[in-house]
């Protein structure tokens, strides 16, 4: 054993007793009774994480990260998905946080990292608008400048968990060109502030994951501009890079593969040559990603964070097929009871199969949110037709 696989040995047994230990349990235990965590839940996990210093693991040491390599952080995420801990919630700690961190002034660091990092604040994402999805730059939300503050005129849509969002970040129109990214700018918002708006919007899967923002006159000061004015559309696609590549869940994926070979060896009923084909292209799949992801962290570059958002949405799209295909005919009356307590309504099916449908139903929206799966492909063949 070299001395770097002792110590990656020792971290490994550090975490899991911590997991065992230190972290909450009633979050562990209801997270494996398959129980959909709230605000308070999620933020109280990242406290927990943040007192042992891992609340970060990809943020610079500068601001509270542990200083990990990429090594640690792997073994990290392996152990965390193999304690049943809560996937991260990740507008704040991986998307805007690292925006803070390049171009916020020490000022802005000091005032949202901290409560980021220690799980005080929960933020939301406001970049698309009922006319601006695909074509962001389209986008019409207005700041306009009054002395010391901007005003906020606009709408922003589909925005995740919005209605539990005590920040938002926004793409905002500062210059007076009507479309197009020059005269974008990026700009964080109180959503406490008078003329905030947030109205939920239901999921597929029945639950009021989404909201929709709307900001009427809404005074914000002018120091929550991240970076320069007219700016923002160059920091946002910084942002959705480190959105594409976050997707990759490597862990998780891996983690649900195994579950559903363990649910085939009793199921010989679903055991057929096509299943195992299907099972063993997931399988080569998450391999492929985990190389890209290598990659994409080493080297950068939006079109390797495409293709990482491509097969990551397929590959995780893939697997609850195969899900749904072990719950085969008894998924048919779930579907029809959408919305109601499916668990009450049919208590004596086996455990697997509620959340196999919901996940089935609210992973199709992965090829759409995070920019659709057509949009990364241009971004790719634009990539390729550029060497
Ligand atoms: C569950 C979920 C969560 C979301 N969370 C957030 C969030 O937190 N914050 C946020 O800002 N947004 C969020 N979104 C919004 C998401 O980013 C947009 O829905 C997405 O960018 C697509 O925009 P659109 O819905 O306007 O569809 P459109 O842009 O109207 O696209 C409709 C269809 O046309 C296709 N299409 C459009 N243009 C082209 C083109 N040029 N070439 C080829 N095909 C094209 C698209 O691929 C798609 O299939 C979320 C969406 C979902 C479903």
């Amino acid at each position: 054993m070299t001395e770097s696989d002792t110590r990656l040995e020792a971290l490994r047994s550090d975490i899991r007793r911590f997991f065992a230990e230190e972290y909450p349990q009633d979050l562990l235990a209801r997270l494996k009774a398959d129980e959909t965590l709230q605000r308070e839940d999620h933020l109280r996990s990242q406290a927990a994480l943040a007192s042992r210093g891992w609340g970060a693991p990809h943020w610079p040491k500068a601001h509270g990260g542990p200083g990990w390599s990429l090594a640690e952080r792997r073994l990290f995420e392996d152990e965390y998905v193999r304690a049943g801990a809560p996937t991260v919630v990740p507008m704040g700690l991986i998307y805007v946080a690292p925006i803070i961190i390049a171009f916020g002034t020490a000022e802005q660091q000091q005032r949202w990292l901290p409560d980021i990092l220690a799980g005080r604040s929960f933020w939301a994402q406001g970049y698309s608008e009922p006319h601006a999805g695909s074509d962001l730059a389209a986008l019409s939300t207005r700041a306009r400048r009054d002395g010391d503050d901007y005003i906020v005129t606009g709408r922003k849509t589909w925005t995740s968990l919005g209605f539990w969002a005590d920040w938002i970040f926004c793409l905002v129109r500062t210059g007076e060109a009507a479309r197009g990214g020059a005269g974008i700018s990026f700009l964080c918002i109180e959503i406490a502030s008078p003329g905030v708006t947030v109205r939920p919007i239901i999921a597929i899967d029945g639950q009021p994951h989404l909201a929709e923002v709307t900001f009427d006159n809404v005074r914000v000061p002018a120091a929550n501009l991240i970076g320069e004015e007219g700016q923002g559309w160059s920091y946002s696609k910084q942002l959705l890079s480190n959105e594409r590549i976050w997707y990759a869940h490597i862990e998780e994926k891996r983690q649900a593969l195994r579950r559903v070979r363990a649910i085939l060896a009793e199921q010989p009923i679903a055991d057929t040559p096509e299943f195992r084909r299907r099972l063993g292209e997931a399988e080569i799949a998450v391999s492929c990603l985990a190389g890209f992801v290598e990659r994409a962290l080493q080297e950068g570059g939006d079109s390797v964070a495409s293709l990482i958002k491509i097969l990551a949405t397929e590959t995780a799209q893939a697997i609850t097929e195969l899900f749904l295909d072990l719950v085969g005919g008894l998924a048919a009356p779930l579907i029809t009871e959408r919305g109601t307590n499916w668990q009450s309504a049919l208590p004596d099916l086996p455990d697997f199969i509620v959340p196999a449908v919901e996940d089935y139903l609210i992973t199709r929206a992965q090829s759409i949110y995070g920019g659709t799966n057509e949009i990364q492909k241009t971004i790719i063949a634009r990539s390729v037709m550029a060497l």
